[in-house]
């Protein structure tokens, strides 16, 4: 079966005893057993769920591997896989890496007697030399956040499997519509399903994906020990989005590209971010292991803080907000909102300058779209105080 079958008919069979074409809510934390220990395969919902079973097993199918773990939510995920190390182990890190992954390494898992060396994993050489005799894992994301920098996945793959450390992607910006890690070599396959695969801003999630079954065993184990799990709704909510995930995608895409194009040619912009134009340094790795670009924009804005932030309060259609991957476009502004927990000078050294401003490009009418960005790009060059 292709990609867009299996994401509305793996692990949907009609439910048996009603024939409802779609996977029931099992609303349930306990199920009744016939006598001690004889079950149905399901004993308590910290443990399984049907409802997250579907989910699982769908996704899992999507990004090719044989065994999938839904989450309470992306971070839940990302925690509980960092609980299969132990004091004194190290993980190199991707140093454009998501905020909440930052913090739970760094103020979290360091006081655990962790350690964690952030690097540009772009820069093969660099991550290279950060390798120590205790590194167990490399962390990558790509493409990063806010700056969409590429990391070629297939490279990073060939110098974990030779070092034996474990490589987990964050595949969140692209969903397994346009990049799938483990066909690149990753060990594992991470996401904040509340981005693209849920795609209505309306559930939170995570989900970890393996071909490794005794990193599965691992992981699993901790997760029911831990607890993030997702309840049964959330696992319907999102199983519900990713029906429509590969069709999402396309219009996420095609509308990021045709916006880019026109944020290119635009007096008042002075860079635009975007990995499916030419001129950004990650286009030809991108084009090698992905099927596409995605729908997040970064753009630096002529004027500064005050153009900036006049961009981010006028638009009507971008709602001014945090999060991305739903159908409606988002505009935020990373060195006040997502990123502000970076100290200025780390934050300047990154590229995430004041007048900078993420798009994430909903599903809406593109021409809609570009008249919302040139409305407020005209406003944010009116001399504040006239306002
Ligand atoms: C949002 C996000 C996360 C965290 O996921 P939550 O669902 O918010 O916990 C992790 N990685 C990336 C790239 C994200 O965008």
């Amino acid at each position: 079966m292709k990609f867009e079958t299996r994401a509305i008919h793996v692990g949907q069979e009609p439910e048996r005893t009603t024939g409802a074409v779609v996977v029931p809510i099992y609303q349930t934390s306990t199920y009744a057993q016939r006598s001690p220990g004889d079950h149905l395969g399901h004993e308590y919902s910290r443990t399984s769920n049907p409802t997250r079973d579907a989910l699982q097993t769908c996704l899992a199918s999507l990004e090719g591997a044989n065994h999938g773990m839904a989450f309470s939510s992306g971070m839940g995920a990302i925690s509980t896989i960092l609980t299969i190390f132990k004091s004194g182990d190290h993980v190199i890190s991707t140093d454009d890496v998501y905020g909440g992954t930052f913090r739970v390494f760094d103020k979290i898992f360091k006081e655990f007697g962790m350690s964690f060396s952030f690097v540009d994993t772009s820069d093969i050489r660099a991550l290279e030399s950060a390798v120590r005799p205790e590194t167990r894992m490399v962390w990558v994301e790509s493409p990063t956040n806010p700056l969409l920098r590429i990391t070629d996945i297939r490279k990073v793959a060939d110098l974990c499997r030779s070092r034996g450390l474990l490589l987990a992607v964050d595949n969140t910006f692209m969903s397994p519509a346009l990049q799938r890690p483990l066909e690149l070599g990753a060990d594992m396959v991470v996401h904040s399903t509340t981005k693209y695969i849920g795609g209505h801003s309306d559930v939170v999630g995570g989900f970890v994906g393996t071909n490794n079954p005794d990193l599965h065993e691992r992981i699993k184990f901790r997760q029911n020990a831990v607890g993030a799990v997702p309840g049964p709704f959330d696992a319907w909510l999102t199983l519900r989005g990713i029906k429509t995930l590969p069709l999402r995608m396309a219009a996420h895409e095609s509308n990021a590209r045709h916006l880019a194009q026109f944020l290119s040619s635009h007096p008042f912009v002075q860079e635009v971010i975007y990995p499916g134009l030419p001129s950004h340094p990650g286009h030809a790795v991108q084009k090698t292991q992905a099927s596409g670009f995605g729908g997040m924009i970064g753009m630096r804005v002529r004027g500064g803080l005050e153009a900036a932030r006049r961009v981010c309060s006028s638009t009507k259609l971008f709602f001014l907000a945090e999060s991305l991957g739903g159908v409606e476009s988002l505009i935020e502004h990373p060195a006040i909102m997502t990123h502000a927990s970076v100290p200025k000078e780390q934050r300047e050294a990154r590229g995430i300058t004041d007048n900078l401003v993420r798009l994430s490009v909903g599903v809406e009418n593109r021409e809609d779209l570009q008249a919302d960005l040139e409305q407020a790009l005209q406003l944010s060059q009116r001399d504040g105080s006239s306002r």
